[in-house]
């Protein structure tokens, strides 16, 4: 399926969809590669389009199943895939499909491959970050913005309770930039491919969910200190906070995104203990 083809059959491209293909065969072939996928895997595709990347996936992967929200695309994905018999199609919103539903048709374990629409990364990173499906890897094309927040350091502003979340169970790399012209029809930003490769032993937590409501409150407010953040969030003394956050290291003026990860286990293990 090439981007003539597309047009000649009078598919009306649907931007509140986000619905922005790609049709450039080496960058298929690139997306395919950075996911590290091979011909045992199964891989998951949301967003079908006009189903060329999960062409490229078949090719490379034995089981491939691909999520895609349109019907009106039922015709071009059918013609694309008519060499890979074998691949599932699902008409479904993955956002709305329970894990006990995605475990009918997805067997575990399974990596995730998608050119999502934007406005979906966020939740849809989520969505798996928090899911207990066996999931191995996530690698998804994103705006190139939001790619950054995702790897970015200590004390920059990219830096947030976003990029602490996953790093929190979850190796990120960004693998490579997209011009926007690679894209039909270019959207107005550029975009970038991040792969995710879930490690959730990485840490020993007291308790997770305290970890993930101190790294939200660390970034509630951005001005202010760590300490009044969390006087907020877990209603403890001033200084019984100060002292605490000292104790580990840090002034008792610190912001949130001075902190690396290890930081933030610590810190979520010292506010465990004083419950
Ligand atoms: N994979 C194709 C490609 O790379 O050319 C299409 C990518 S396009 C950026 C995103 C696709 O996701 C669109 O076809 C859109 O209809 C579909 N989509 C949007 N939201 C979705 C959702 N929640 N679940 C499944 N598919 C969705």
């Amino acid at each position: 399926m090439d981007k003539n083809e597309i047009i000649l059959s009078g598919f009306r491209f649907k931007k509140q969809l986000g619905q922005n293909f790609i049709f450039d065969k080496n960058l298929l072939k690139a997306v395919a590669s950075d996911a590290g996928v091979t011909e045992e895997d199964t891989v998951v595709e949301i967003g079908t389009g006009a189903a060329t990347l999960t062409a490229v996936l078949c090719e490379k992967a034995q089981n491939v199943i691909t999520f895609e929200l349109d019907e009106d695309l039922r015709p071009l994905i059918e013609k694309t895939l008519e060499p890979f018999p074998s691949a599932r199609v699902v008409f479904a919103d993955v956002l709305k499909c329970s894990d006990d539903k995605l475990r009918e048709w997805i067997p575990e374990p399974f990596k995730v491959v998608a050119n999502l629409p934007y406005y979906v990364t966020t939740p849809m990173i989520m969505r798996f970050t928090e899911s207990s499906l066996q999931i191995t890897s996530l690698t998804l094309m994103m705006q190139k913005e939001v790619a950054l927040r995702l790897v970015a350091e200590e004390d920059t502003p990219e830096y947030g309770a976003i990029t602490v979340a996953l790093r929190a169970v979850a190796d990120v790399r960004l693998t490579r930039t997209i011009d926007r012209r690679l894209f039909y029809p270019s959207p107005n930003v550029d975009s970038a491919l991040v792969r995710i490769d879930f490690n959730r032993n990485k840490y020993k937590f007291k308790d997770f969910s305290i970890f993930k409501k101190t790294v939200k409150a660390a970034f509630s407010m951005r001005r202010k200190t760590l300490v009044n953040n969390l006087v907020s969030a877990f209603s403890l003394p001033k200084d019984e906070l100060e002292t605490l956050v000292t104790d580990l290291g840090f002034s008792p003026t610190v912001r949130g995104e001075a902190l690396s990860c290890d930081d933030f286990v610590r810190l979520s293990d010292a506010l465990c203990d004083r419950r």
